[in-house]
């Protein structure tokens, strides 16, 4: 059970009551279909959390302004408390009031790995994320490629600031906007009004 204090924080800031989130529970690692997801949230202030599976939870960043594909940008990624897997499928509103009361979109999903070849990539990425420069590659629904996340020296010691940085390779695209040109879930095709009114999956 000690496994599970990794979800403590997680589960100290919600009411799951309240909220629909997932209380969800540390997974066993898969290593060779380790999960991402990107949701877009419109909290207090719009956001896209952006989670890696590492150790059987999802390490978690927010990103105010999202990824970009152009490999000059660096993202701002305020790493916050680590998330269940099982948040992996969640889209909808957590109710005003709660923590991280607003919308919340499926914005993109898939698997990474580590951006090396090594020979045992998951202790690759351990190491990568304990010393702050963790390099892997997306294999997502929208992005793909080569990124890294690099701690700098800034923030709270429990929120510290990383920042996200797209790779030169094939997948990137300077002077893109990947944030404007998807705007809809990756999961249901709904907009963030869509999903803030309750409205079903799109049909076709
Ligand atoms: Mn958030």
């Amino acid at each position: 059970m000690a496994q599970q204090r990794k979800l403590a924080e997680y589960h100290r800031k919600r009411n799951f009551d309240e909220t629909s989130e997932p209380e969800g529970r540390v997974e066993r690692t898969r290593p060779s279909r380790l999960q991402f997801v990107i949701q877009k949230h419109a909290a207090s202030s719009l956001h896209f959390d952006f989670r890696l599976e590492l150790d059987g939870v999802m390490k978690s960043w927010a990103v105010p302004k999202g990824p970009s594909l152009d490999p000059t940008v660096k993202r701002l990624a305020i790493q916050v408390e680590d998330h269940p897997n099982a948040y992996n499928t969640f889209e909808g509103t957590i109710p005003e009031g709660e923590y991280g009361g607003g919308t919340v979109m499926l914005w993109d999903r898939g698997t990474y790995t580590a951006a090396s070849s090594a020979t045992d990539p998951v202790a690759d990425l351990r190491n990568g994320y304990a010393s702050g420069e963790l390099s892997f590659a997306l294999h997502g629904e929208r992005l793909h490629g080569a990124w890294t996340l690099i701690r700098t020296r800034r923030g709270a010691q429990k929120q510290p600031q990383w920042l996200l940085v797209k790779r030169r390779d094939d997948d990137a695209e300077p002077g893109s906007d990947v944030v404007t040109e998807y705007e809809t879930s990756v999961a249901t095709g709904r907009t963030m009004e869509e999903i803030a009114s309750g409205k079903r999956r799109k049909s076709g």
